[in-house]
């Protein structure tokens, strides 16, 4: 049996086992740095306490089941040795008859060294608990302090960022606001504040991969919701809790939230030839890295540009993961049976973006068509609801939104940290 060791259990890494297993030729491994699959689409709200943080995650291990086809290794890629058909995980070593990168990306600071430090990022699970926690926090210490600076620097929020991330966690900032505040935060809703959310972003409009009628859908109802939209200004530097922005405007703030941009992640033992823009790993429309005999890389880590339609690469979103998945998977399999690989071929079904409650933009690829409000609210619901990992995560999903929607609350605002709250 060919031993495939895949690094990274996302959307492109898990689509890759599960196809491959359905055949009896390979042994496979599946390595995370994490011993659970989680599903970023729905991060902003376990950041924003809307949903239960266990509705969005799943263990590997209860995942692969006792199934001999597929085990579990936790550990984090340090060094890949191609010479010798070996890596270096930091639990150790393994070898490998076919290595696949399903590594994903990691958040880019765009090296600005203090943002890195001090802002807080929206990238992995325990990046939205840590935010949930935090914006939890400030909001009890707005509710003890008598200084209203430190109050509006607490309850202000700058969000870098107007792609579908930025625009989904100001949204439900703005709900915090507008909601939770003035129910269950007595000492500063009869107050003076001012709980500010700035959307920042470098280029001149919001949902820059979408169309121009979504992009003024968006813009509208974010101004509409009291958010303030900064377009075409980027952030320069967050010290002493202050978002010095490019236009020379100061914001004090407790909280940058940074969903500004991502890079693949470079790894040891991985000539530089084999890296192209934003460190993704160049392959061919098999999915194999070029330069390489027995590596594959699917789904964000990878740059494919022999897609005619796609000369600068595949959008990183979920679904070219998924199906890049899924084809290597054939095409391993066709290639143990000295088959022809079948090329990879991207179905595009289009993008969303979700803004609040009863708000979002949806663009559909086949019938080619667009909608906004209700109705694509509804359908963003619908699909994120359906692509979640398995039924249990789905049911505990569709309670949590029916609780909130049914009772217009929710009841999931706990500081879980160690050690004193405040
Ligand atoms: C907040 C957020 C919201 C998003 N919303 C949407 C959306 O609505 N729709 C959409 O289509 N896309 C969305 N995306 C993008 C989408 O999540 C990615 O395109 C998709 O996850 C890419 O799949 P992947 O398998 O390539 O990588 P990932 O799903 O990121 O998986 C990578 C895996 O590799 C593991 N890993 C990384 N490095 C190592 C290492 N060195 N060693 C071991 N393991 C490692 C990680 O733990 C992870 O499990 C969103 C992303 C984020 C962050």
């Amino acid at each position: 049996m060919k031993r495939v060791v895949i690094i990274g259990g996302g959307f492109a890494g898990i689509n890759l086992a599960k196809n491959l297993a359905a055949n009896d030729g390979f042994s496979i491994i599946v390595v995370d740095r994490n011993n659970y699959n989680f599903f970023p689409p729905l991060l902003y709200q376990v950041s924003t306490a809307f949903l239960e943080a266990s509705s969005i995650c799943y263990p590997y291990r209860k995942l692969f089941g006792p199934s001999p086809k597929i085990a579990f290794r936790i550990g984090e890629l340090v060094k890949i040795s191609p010479g010798e058909n070996k890596i270096l995980l930091s639990t150790g070593e393994l070898d490998y008859d076919i290595l696949v990168l399903a590594t994903g990306t990691q958040t880019n600071y765009f090296g600005i060294e203090n943002v890195k430090i001090n802002a807080m990022p929206m990238k992995t699970f325990e990046d939205a608990l840590n935010l949930r926690n935090h914006l939890l926090q400030n909001l009890e210490k707005a509710a003890i302090t008598g200084d209203p600076g430190e109050r509006n620097r607490l309850l202000t929020v700058v969000v870098a960022g107007a792609g579908p991330t930025g625009i989904e966690i100001s949204g439900m900032l703005a709900e915090i606001n507008r909601k939770v505040i003035t129910r269950e935060y007595p000492e500063v809703a009869n107050g003076q504040f001012e709980a500010k959310i700035y959307l920042v972003d470098g280029v001149s409009t919001v949902l820059a991969t979408m169309g121009e009628a979504s992009q003024k859908y968006t813009l509208k109802s974010l101004i509409r919701m009291g958010i303030e939209v900064k377009l075409g200004v980027q952030v320069k530097e967050y010290l002493d809790k202050k978002v010095i922005l490019s236009d020379g405007e100061v914001i004090e703030t407790e909280t940058l939230v940074w969903a500004a941009g991502v890079s693949a992640s470079a790894f040891i033992g991985i000539p530089i030839e084999w890296y192209g823009k934003g460190k993704r790993l160049i392959v061919d429309e098999f999915n194999k890295i070029k330069g390489a005999a027995n590596i594959y890389a699917i789904g964000d880590t990878c740059i494919l540009t022999s897609d005619k339609l796609y000369p600068n690469g595949h959008p990183q979103m979920a679904q070219p993961a998924i199906q890049q998945g899924a084809n290597l998977a054939k095409n391993l399999i066709l290639l143990a049976n000295n088959g022809v690989p079948k090329p990879f071929k991207y179905a595009d079904k289009g993008s969303m973006a979700i803004i609040g409650k009863y708000k979002a933009v949806v663009e559909m690829a086949k019938p080619r068509m667009n909608m906004n409000g209700f109705f694509a609210w509804f359908i963003w619901l619908f699909v994120h609801l359906r692509s979640l990992i398995n039924v249990r995560n789905k049911l505990k999903t569709f309670a949590n939104w029916v609780g909130t929607l049914t009772t217009r609350d929710q009841s999931l605002r706990f500081i879980i940290r160690p050690g004193r709250k405040l």
